[in-house]
C-alpha cells in the first residue's frame, strides 16, 4: 500500500496537459494501485495521476465503494442534460463550490488490461467524470464554480 502526497493548487503541475499513456508498464499498473490508495486514505469519489504529480492521461472514479473504475486515456463522448450540485476536489481542501455540469456523461477509455471499453453515468459520477477528465487539461473545477462562502459551508456540514 502506498498513499502518496496530493498536489495542492498552486502548485503549477495541475495547471499542466497531461500525455496519454501509449504502453501499460509495470510503472502504470504500480501508479493505479498506489492511486487507488491514495484516493481511499483521503475518502475521495475520484483522482487523476496529475493529483499526485504524474502528468499521464489517467484517472479513477469510485463514486460507490467497490465499483472503481480505473480510465486510461478517457475521452468524454458523449453527453446529455444538465445538472447543478456541489463540488470539491482533494486538491482544493476545505472548500466547496457549485457547478453545472451534464446530467448523463458516457466515457470510452482503456482499463489496466489495454480493453477499450465504454460506461455511461449520471449525477454525481457524471460529475466525477468531467471533474477528472478536467485535471488532464489543467482544469480546475474552481475556474468555473460559484464557491461557497465559509458560513454556507459550516451550514453544509451541519446538515
Ligand atoms: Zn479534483
Amino acid at each position: 500500500m502506498a498513499v502518496l502526497k496530493v498536489v495542492k493548487v498552486g502548485d503549477e503541475i495541475l495547471r499542466k496537459k497531461s500525455r496519454p499513456v501509449d504502453k501499460i508498464t509495470p510503472r502504470i499498473i504500480q501508479l493505479l494501485d498506489d492511486m487507488k490508495d491514495t484516493m481511499h486514505a483521503y475518502d475521495g469519489v475520484g483522482l487523476a495521476a496529475v493529483q499526485v504529480g504524474v502528468l499521464r492521461r489517467i484517472v479513477l472514479v469510485e463514486t460507490e465503494r467497490g465499483e472503481l473504475l480505473e480510465m486510461i486515456n478517457p475521452e468524454i463522448i458523449a453527453t446529455e442534460g444538465e445538472q447543478m450540485d456541489i463540488e470539491g476536489c482533494l486538491s482544493v481542501p476545505g472548500k466547496c463550490g457549485i457547478t453545472t455540469r451534464p446530467m448523463t456523461v458516457t466515457v470510452r477509455a482503456m482499463n489496466r488490461k489495454g480493453e477499450i471499453y465504454e460506461v455511461t453515468g449520471s449525477e454525481l459520477k457524471a460529475r466525477a467524470f468531467c471533474h477528472e477528465i478536467d485535471h488532464l487539461d489543467g482544469v480546475l473545477y474552481i475556474d468555473h464554480a460559484k464557491m461557497l462562502s465559509q458560513k454556507e459551508l459550516e451550514e453544509l456540514y451541519e446538515e
